[in-house]
C-alpha cells in the first residue's frame, strides 16, 4: 500500500500521538503524530473543494466506487483482520467477521444506494411534488475503536454515495485501521479530498465543526464524547447524529431448550469480548428459569480461557487496552464491595495482556455502578423477575435506550414486551446484532439519529421539496 495524503499532512507537534499498542503483548507497535491545528483550515478546504465536483458526479459513479471499496476490503481480508487483532485485541475469527460485515455494507450501499436516492413523489392535487435528496457538504465522523472498520463504513459508505465528503477522526488506539480505510477509498478511485483521515486532537474537533464548510457531525462513542460533540454542533447549528452507549436488556420469558437459551445469552454478552454497544448487558429472567439460567451461564463463562487473540483456538480475548480492563474491574469490585454476588470470575486472569475474567454477577442493586453504568466487557448482571410488567420496568430503568432482546416461544407475547421497551432496536429470539440493510441507533442517552438502511441514508441529506406547476400558458 502507498501512503495517502493524511500522513503527509500530519505534523510532529502533538504531545500524545495516535498509537497502536498491542493489548495482548503490551508492545507499542506504531505511532502517528497529530494533525497540526494550524493545518485544519487547509484540510477542511480540500474536502470542501472536493465536494463541489463529487456532488456533481452521477450517483452511479459514486456508488460504483463505494462498491469497489467493499470488494477491495474482501480482497484484503486477511491483512485487515490481522490489523484489527493487533490494534484492539479482537479474536482473529471475529476480526475476519468484521471485515466481511464492513465489506457487505459498502457493497450494499454501492448496489442499492442510488435507488434510495431516487426522487420520491408526493400526492398533490395539481402539478407535481417530489422529495429530492441533495448532499449537505463536508461531514466530520468521530468513531470508536470497538469495530474499527464497521463503525467507519456504516457512516462513510452511505454518505459518499449521497455525495457528501468526509473527514474521519478515528479512535487514537487504532490509527493503522484508520489509514487502511483511507487507502481503501483512495484505491477504489475516490478523488483526493473526498475521504480524508484526520488524526485530530480532541480539542481540535471544535475547530473542524465550527468551519463554515462543515455541515454535520456524526459521533459513535461514549455519552461524554456525545455530549461534547452534540454541544459544539448545536452551538454552531450543524446537524448531528449521535450513536452512544447502551445497557441492553436481554429478557428471558420462557425457554423450550435451556442449552440454546444460554448459548444465545452467552453469545450476546461475550461477542467482541463484550465490547459492543448492543451487547446484552442486563439479563432479566423469569423466576422459574432464573436459578438454572444463572448456573448454566456461569458454567459457560467459567470454561473461557485467556489467550492470544491471533490464535483461532482462543476463547477469551483481551480488552482493547489496559485502561479498559482497569475500568471494568473497578465496576465489578464496586458491585462486590456493595453486596453483589460474584457467581463466577470477578478478577483478572494471571496472564499477560488486558484480560478480565468472564464474570457473572447477581444481586446488583441501585447504588452500585454496575446497576446504572454500561459494562463494556465480559461481565453479565442477571436479575430475577416475576412478570412481564416487572421485566419491562427493569428493562426501562436504565438511562440508555439502544437495543434489547426478548426470548419467548409465544411471538405475540414477545412482540408485546418488545413494544414496551424504550430502545431503538429490539431483536426477538436472537441476540441484538446489525446488518447492512437494517437501521441502527437509539433513544434516551444512547443518542439520536440512525445509521444504515434508508433511514441512515437520509441522516445527512437535504430532503428537498421540489413543487412543480404547469407552465404559464400564453
Ligand atoms: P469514546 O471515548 O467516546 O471514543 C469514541 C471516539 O470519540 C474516539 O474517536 C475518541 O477519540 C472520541 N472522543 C472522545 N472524547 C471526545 C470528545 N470530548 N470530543 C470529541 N471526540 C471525543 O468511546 P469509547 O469509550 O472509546 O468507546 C466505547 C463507547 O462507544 C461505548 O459507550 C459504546 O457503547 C459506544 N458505542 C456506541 C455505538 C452505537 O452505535 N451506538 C457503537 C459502538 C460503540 P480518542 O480515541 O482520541 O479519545
Amino acid at each position: 500500500m502507498t501512503t495517502t495524503g493524511t500522513q503527509a499532512m500530519a505534523s510532529d507537534s502533538g504531545a500524545r500521538p495516535y498509537v497502536t499498542v498491542n493489548p495482548y503483548t503490551g508492545e507499542t507497535v506504531r505511532e502517528f503524530p497529530f494533525l497540526d491545528s494550524g493545518r485544519i483550515p487547509d484540510v477542511v478546504g480540500r474536502a470542501a473543494t472536493a465536494f463541489q465536483s463529487w456532488r456533481e458526479r452521477p450517483v452511479a459513479d459514486r456508488a460504483r466506487m463505494v462498491r469497489r471499496a467493499g470488494d477491495l476490503m474482501l480482497e484484503r481480508k486477511d491483512a485487515l483482520a490481522a490489523l484489527l487483532t493487533q490494534e484492539v485485541g479482537k479474536r482473529i475469527g471475529e476480526s475476519a467477521w468484521e471485515v466481511g460485515l464492513a465489506a457487505s455494507i459498502l457493497q450494499y450501499y454501492g448496489d442499492r444506494g442510488p435507488e434510495f436516492l431516487r426522487p420520491e413523489p408526493l400526492p398533490v392535487d395539481t402539478g407535481e411534488a417530489q422529495i429530492v435528496d441533495a448532499p449537505l457538504g463536508v461531514l466530520l465522523g468521530v468513531e470508536p475503536w470497538n469495530f474499527p472498520l464497521y463503525q467507519v463504513v456504516r457512516f462513510a459508505g452511505p454518505n459518499l454515495v449521497v455525495g457528501n465528503t468526509i473527514l474521519l477522526k478515528h479512535a487514537e488506539i487504532c490509527p493503522q485501521s484508520a489509514l487502511a480505510i483511507e487507502q481503501l477509498f483512495a484505491d477504489a478511485g475516490t478523488p483526493a479530498g473526498v475521504y480524508t483521515n484526520v488524526f485530530l486532537r480532541i480539542p481540535d474537533v471544535t475547530q473542524v465543526i465550527e468551519h463554515p464548510a462543515v455541515q454535520g457531525a456524526s459521533l459513535t462513542g461514549s455519552e461524554r464524547a456525545g455530549m461534547s460533540v452534540g454541544e459544539i454542533a448545536g452551538r454552531n447549528l450543524k446537524k448531528c447524529v449521535l450513536e452512544l452507549g447502551g445497557s441492553d436488556p436481554f429478557i428471558v420469558l420462557d425457554s423450550a431448550n435451556m442449552d440454546k437459551t444460554v448459548a444465545t445469552a452467552a453469545f450476546g454478552r461475550l461477542a467482541n469480548t463484550g465490547q459492543s454497544c448492543v451487547a446484552a448487558k442486563r439479563f432479566i429472567v423469569m423466576a422459574d428459569l432464573y436459578d438454572e439460567f444463572v448456573c448454566r451461564l456461569a458454567r459457560t463463562f467459567a470454561t473461557l480461557r485467556p489467550g492470544d487473540p491471533a490464535d483461532p483456538a482462543t476463547t477469551l480475548g483481551p480488552l482493547s487496552s489496559e485502561r479498559a480492563a482497569i475500568d471494568l474491574i473497578g465496576q465489578v469490585r464496586d458491585a462486590a464491595d456493595k453486596g453483589a454476588t460474584v457467581v463466577t470470575g470477578g478478577g483478572r486472569p494471571e496472564h499477560k495482556g488486558a484480560f478480565v475474567d468472564a464474570t457473572v454477577l447477581t444481586g446488583v442493586q441501585p447504588g452500585m455502578r454496575a446497576y446504572s453504568e454500561e459494562l463494556f466487557g465480559p461481565v453479565a448482571a442477571v436479575y430475577r423477575v416475576a412478570s412481564d410488567d416487572e421485566a419491562v420496568e427493569l428493562a426501562n430503568v436504565t438511562n440508555f435506550g439502544l437495543g434489547g432482546t426478548v426470548l419467548c416461544s409465544d411471538l405475540q407475547r414477545a412482540r408485546s414486551v418488545a413494544g414496551r421497551i424504550d430502545s431503538g432496536m429490539v431483536w426477538i429470539n436472537q441476540a441484538t446484532s446489525t446488518q447492512a440493510d437494517l437501521p441502527f441507533g437509539g433513544v434516551k442517552r444512547s443518542g439520536f439519529g440512525r445509521e444504515l438502511s434508508r433511514l441512515g441514508m437520509y441522516g445527512f441529506t437535504n430532503r428537498k421539496l421540489v413543487r412543480t406547476f404547469p407552465p404559464v400558458t400564453a
